[in-house]
């Protein structure tokens, strides 16, 4: 396969990336680095063609494409806040580029959605015939509505026969998350390996269901592979209060699990959120088989080796 890959320099895109590469596939990247590093491609090295594009305004790519994959999206909420206004062009005015680059190369597409689309749901576990309790003028609103309209600029072209995929992906974690990037995993993990208490937002109770990088990759690839056109939620079950994550990652790391420090929550953060994935076991067969303990270790030995690299240097 060819595939066309945006936002493959970011975290998810780069394991998607490699995933391709691993399995013999021909993938162009296409990334401005607004979130991204290049550095998260260099494991492939030549195997993937860089371009380093704002794919708000279209792409040309030469030669035919097999599937066009558009990942490209600030995701974290510090980030989202920082760039407004890219966020929401990038899930409209770039969803719609990919689409129409898709179209003309008779390509399928794609679209990296999100639980967020859910906003802060009224319904527990989250189903995909569920449409969502979203805030349209909240300061999430940039990211969610503008991955609602991706979805539904991705549902017109399939009416007009285009062939689509649309992944609603849960919180995911790994390596190459951008340590500053805000989250509550790399926010945790550097403050954790730097001796520092780790900022607990609110009371901590409010919940997220963490999903291991690699898990997830796979649903992808079997998402695209499959028939399946209809949304699907890929995300781990396994839901765990902000306060619980803090505290294990605190263990995992060797400090005292009650060093956290206490911070305002955020306007419009979720209260719970939990995938109902039966879809996509139904459908491609997918269930996330990484524990989130061993996900957390592994995650953990890729921050100690990128500090111990930095620090090096
Ligand atoms: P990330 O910030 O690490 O990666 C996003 C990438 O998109 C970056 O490399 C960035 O430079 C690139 N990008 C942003 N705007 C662009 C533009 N206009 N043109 C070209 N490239 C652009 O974020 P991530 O966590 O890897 O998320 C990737 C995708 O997965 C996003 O679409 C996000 O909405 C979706 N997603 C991720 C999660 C998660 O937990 N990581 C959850 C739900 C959805
Ligand atoms: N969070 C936290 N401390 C941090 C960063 C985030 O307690 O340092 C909380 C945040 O308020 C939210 C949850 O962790 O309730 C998940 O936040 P994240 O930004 O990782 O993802 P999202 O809000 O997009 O689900």
């Amino acid at each position: 396969m060819r595939v066309v890959l945006t936002g493959g320099a970011g975290f998810v895109g780069s394991h998607i990336a490699e995933a391709f590469v691993t399995r013999g596939d021909d993938v162009v990247v296409v990334d401005n680095l607004l979130t991204g590093n290049a550095e998260n491609l260099r494991e492939i090295g030549d195997a993937a063609t860089f371009l380093e594009r704002d794919v708000t305004n279209g792409v040309e790519i030469e030669g035919p494409v097999d599937a066009v994959l558009h990942f490209a999206s600030p995701a974290s909420p510090p980030d989202y806040s920082a760039f407004p206004i890219a966020t929401l062009d990038v899930g409209t005015a770039g969803t719609r580029a990919m689409l129409r680059l898709a179209a003309e190369k008779r390509a399928r597409f794609l679209l990296a959605s999100t639980s967020e689309i859910y906003g802060d749901p009224l319904e527990h576990p989250q189903r995909e015939d569920y449409w969502g309790n979203v805030n349209p003028i909240g300061p999430r609103s940039v990211y969610d509505e503008a991955k609602r309209c991706a979805e539904a600029y991705t549902m017109a072209y399939h009416r007009d026969g285009l062939d689509t995929r649309i992944v609603r992906i849960f919180n995911t974690y790994g390596s190459r998350m951008r340590p500053s990037d805000g989250r509550a995993v790399p926010n945790f993990f550097s403050q954790a390996l730097a001796g520092q208490r780790l900022t607990v937002y609110g009371d901590g109770s409010q919940t997220r269901s963490l999903c291991y990088v690699d898990d997830l990759v796979a649903g992808v690839l079997l998402l695209l592979a499959s028939r399946e056109t209809r949304p699907v939620n890929l995300g781990s079950p396994e839901e765990v209060t902000m306060l619980e994550l803090a505290r294990r990652v605190a263990r995992l790391s060797g400090i005292a699990e009650d060093h956290i420090d206490y911070l305002p929550l955020p306007e419009d953060d979720p209260q719970r959120r939990c995938p109902d994935v039966t879809r996509a076991l139904e459908s491609l067969g997918w269930t996330p088989t990484t524990p989130l303990d061993e996900g957390l270790s592994r995650t953990l030995d890729w921050w100690r080796t990128i500090r111990s690299v930095r620090s090096k240097h």
